[in-house]
């Protein structure tokens, strides 16, 4: 920003002409035409958007009713569509019906239907109708809401989305945004509600798990930056980050090893036992030989829900290592996590009281689309004090009394995500949720016990929730081939 003297420009910064009430018409035409900017013939007008919002409506129920008829996959090749687009954008704007007739003609046949109910690959895409309604709703108010004071609605209800969803899970206390000790049943594994430590408790939606493990990673980094300096006042920042180490089994998902990379830490990918799960004494031997080496551990990175055959770490046994030693422990649960709103599910978090950080993807398991990763962590200023940044033009005057969002990941601008949370959890409530988690994993028990019934197949590790990991038997290259196929 320039400064200047001129006192009248000033004035007319600080307080704009009030146009509103010398023509209070024009004003109101103006206002009500910020989406359409030109006022020329090719804007589309609030009555055409009526139209064919509602025709896209359709279209989008048509797709989803009709998915099955489809081929999973496309049939086309690398760059095939560049030939069916001009080279260069359109000069005037063009009619509303020819860009729909190019969906179809080019980019429909490009498209691999995640939704369809033959799609087996990767991991469930969720969606839900009251999902995709709060994504248009989000796009209509089309706000960006980085402070409190960019949206009010937006900063307030991302936490209480994550206390509702904590609580769905029985996280612990220590996680949930409002720590009202109503988490858990006092049975349940990890309930902590006789705990009166102080609560600095946070959560947030961020836009992917492996976000989320990078927000956790470089939380951790700081604060084991902070207390080595402590230790150490002559050890430069350098030296101490080129010893820094992480920890995470082989079967870790790979935005683990980014995020070392993104952090410049060094990363072990350690053995998991014959259940396909990371166990202490095996983290407990190589940080013991890196620290003779005189390197610094300080992160653990569990699974609950490894990508490529949903097992389990043992989060009992790293946290003791982890608490110990003053580690971090984070645990992704970017699929698996879903699972925890069912009670015979919560065993699965044992050993949660020891852990700092977790994320979950309800854009995974949860029948919410595309981008919602829930972020939950127990010490709330660790992740502030490497993240946070905060210039004037950003402050405002609630800056004291409320909670800035921006300062919880690395993006600046922030989408209305909790809007997929609310509306799908009302739309369907608990029991509905539940009921859908629990009829993925009755589908995966049928399908396992039909591998188990045909001798060319096995099963390779245990079959929790909804994923049965299988191959044919013999050659690697035999299960290849069929994957390919
Ligand atoms: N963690 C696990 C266990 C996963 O299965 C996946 C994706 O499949 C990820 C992390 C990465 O998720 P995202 O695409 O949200 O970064």
């Amino acid at each position: 920003m320039i400064a200047n003297n001129d006192s009248d420009t000033d004035e007319k910064r600080i307080k704009p002409k009030n146009t509103l009430t010398k023509n209070p018409q024009t004003q109101h035409e103006s206002i009500s035409n910020t989406l359409r900017p030109n006022s020329i013939e090719s804007d589309m007008t609030h009555e055409e958007f009526r139209r064919h919002g509602k025709e896209m409506i359709d279209y989008i129920a048509d797709y989803l009713t009709n998915i099955h008829e489809r081929r999973v996959t496309p049939e086309v090749e690398p760059g095939y569509l560049r030939p069916m687009l001009p080279e260069d954008a359109p000069e005037k704007g063009e009619p509303w019906n020819d860009i729909m007739k190019d969906v179809d003609r080019t980019i429909m046949p490009g498209i691999t239907h995640w939704q369809h109910p033959r799609f087996h690959a990767y991991f469930p895409a969720g969606n839900s109708y009251p999902s995709i309604l709060a994504e248009m709703l989000s796009s209509g108010l089309g706000i960006v809401g980085f402070s409190w004071a960019a949206s009010p609605a937006c900063t307030e209800l991302e936490p209480i989305m994550l206390d509702w969803l904590g609580r769905m899970m029985s996280l612990p206390t220590k996680f949930l945004p409002f720590n009202t000790n109503k988490g858990c049943e006092p049975e349940t594994p990890n309930c902590d509600n006789d705990s009166e430590a102080e609560n600095n408790s946070g959560a947030v939606l961020l836009g992917s798990a492996s976000e989320c493990i990078l927000v956790a990673m470089l939380a951790a980094r700081t604060k084991k930056l902070e207390s080595k300096r402590l230790e150490n006042p002559s050890m430069e920042d350098g030296q101490i980050l080129s010893k820094l180490v992480c920890y995470t089994s082989k079967l870790a998902h790979s935005s683990v090893e980014k995020a070392s990379l993104i952090a410049m830490v060094q990363i072990r990918h350690l053995i998991v036992d014959e259940h396909y799960s990371l166990r202490g004494q095996t983290l407990d031997e190589c940080i013991q030989a890196d620290k003779e080496q005189g390197l610094i551990p300080f992160f653990v990175c569990g699974t609950l829900g490894t990508t490529s055959c949903c097992s389990f770490d043992n989060f009992e046994e790293l946290g003791q290592i982890c608490q110990r030693e003053q580690l971090w422990l984070h645990v992704d649960g970017a699929y698996a996590g879903a699972a925890l709103i069912c009670d015979e599910y919560r065993y699965l978090s044992r050993g949660f009281e020891y852990v700092d950080s977790f994320n979950t993807n309800p854009n995974k398991w949860l029948l919410m689309n595309f981008d919602c990763s829930c972020f939950w962590v127990q010490d709330k200023f660790a992740v502030i004090n490497a993240m946070s940044v905060d210039p004037l033009y950003l402050q405002h005057k609630h800056t004291e009394k409320s909670t800035d969002l921006r300062h919880w990941g690395i993006a600046l601008s922030r989408r209305f995500r909790s809007l997929k949370l609310w509306f799908t959890i009302r739309s369907y409530g608990v029991e509905g949720l539940r009921h859908y988690i629990r009829e993925h994993c009755r589908l995966a028990k049928v399908f396992a016990a039909l591998i188990n019934e045909d001798d060319r197949f096995e099963i390779v590790g245990d079959v929790v929730l909804g994923l049965v990991c299988f191959r044919l038997k013999g050659k690697n290259k035999l299960t290849e081939k069929l994957l390919l196929s």
